[in-house]
């Protein structure tokens, strides 16, 4: 549909060629590769998430859902180029049985390298605040829920842009994260789902996958998610590692935290790509996660942004994209 199908072509080709890696869990190491990091900027993320937040909800079916589309593409082809910017548009039936359009929005870096990696994050906010007395009804701000993740990505994006990195960097922002009702699962997640279901690039196999989702609260937490391990245990250990290393080992502490169905959990099981989820909860006395107070609620607004999170997370992926990954050139 648009200029970027040949470079998927050509990604399709280095796949198919080097793809094969084994389903089993492999076992990852971060070490220090000696190279320079740019600077991740936590004032420009913040900003990032004023701009979702001034576009209203972005609630699938809304008019912010729509605008906050343009607004994420026009910055991707800015940042990626937009011959490597390629939106997955699909359609889902609501809960009032009319189709919604859903797009997943996804930008690549450094195309020519056939070896990848994935970020990701969920652009759509929910359509409801169940957690909240007051409209329970009205969908909410999503500041952190929704806004964070695609804030630090959108930075990192800017960065790459200055700064070819030397791995490929895949950036994939899911919609429909958050469309379901409580309990009913099957409504969750819809754009992972769908982006499984139908890989733009037949293949795909990156190394592995990271999934930020409320990266950007006050009093954050991040202990290690339960699937994740399941998953991909020696990935989250090597994560949280370089995230002591790097001086963040409060906001990480390596212990377990709970199981949290994301889209994560579609990535890994449908998919087969290793993917972990670095999400704000607590693990509770009985076991469950405790997400913070303003979740799923219309206090998910910018005041509940802390910008100490944001730089965290966002330095924790620049030092890993730059400088944690041990480069393989394939052999030819
Ligand atoms: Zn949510």
């Amino acid at each position: 549909m648009n200029k970027s199908y040949g470079l998927l072509l050509i990604t399709v080709g280095w796949i198919l060629v080097f793809g094969c890696r084994p389903a089993e869990e492999q076992a990852f190491q971060f070490a220090d590769q000696g190279r320079e990091v740019p600077q991740f900027n936590a004032d420009r993320a913040y900003q990032y998430i004023v701009d979702q937040l001034e576009m209203g909800p972005r609630n699938p079916g809304s008019q912010g859902h729509l605008d906050t589309r343009d607004f994420l593409m026009e910055r991707l082809e800015e940042y990626a180029g937009e011959s490597s910017v390629f939106m997955q548009a699909f359609e889902h039936e609501g809960y009032d049985g009319e189709p919604i359009s859903m797009y997943n929005l996804i930008a690549s870096f450094n195309l020519q390298s056939s070896d990848r990696i994935l970020l990701a994050a969920h652009w759509d906010t929910r359509p409801r605040a169940e957690n909240d007395p007051d409209r329970p009804g009205d969908p909410i701000p999503g500041a952190d829920d929704g806004g964070s993740g695609v804030a630090v990505l959108l930075e990192l994006a800017r960065i790459m842009q200055e700064n070819p990195p030397p791995v490929g960097v895949d950036i994939i922002f899911f919609d429909g994260e958050d469309y379901g009702e409580s309990g009913d699962l099957q409504n969750y997640f819809l754009g992972a789902r769908y982006w499984s279901a139908n890989p733009p690039v037949p293949g795909y196999q990156p190394r592995f996958g990271i999934l930020l989702d409320m990266v950007g609260g006050e009093n954050a937490l991040f202990p290690q998610e339960s699937y994740s391990i399941r998953y991909a245990p020696s990935l989250v250990d090597a994560v949280w590692d370089v995230a002591g290393e790097i001086g963040y080992e409060e906001l990480f502490p390596k212990e377990e935290g709970a199981l949290i169905a994301d889209d994560h959990m579609i990535v890994n099981r449908q998919a087969g790509i290793p993917m972990i989820n670095i999400i704000h909860h607590r693990r509770g006395d009985d076991g469950n996660a405790q997400f913070p107070p303003y979740w799923h609620t219309h206090s998910d607004d910018i005041d509940i942004i802390d910008r100490q999170t944001l730089q965290a997370v966002g330095e924790l992926l620049t030092e890993i994209v730059f400088n944690r990954i041990e480069i393989q050139e394939p052999a030819l």
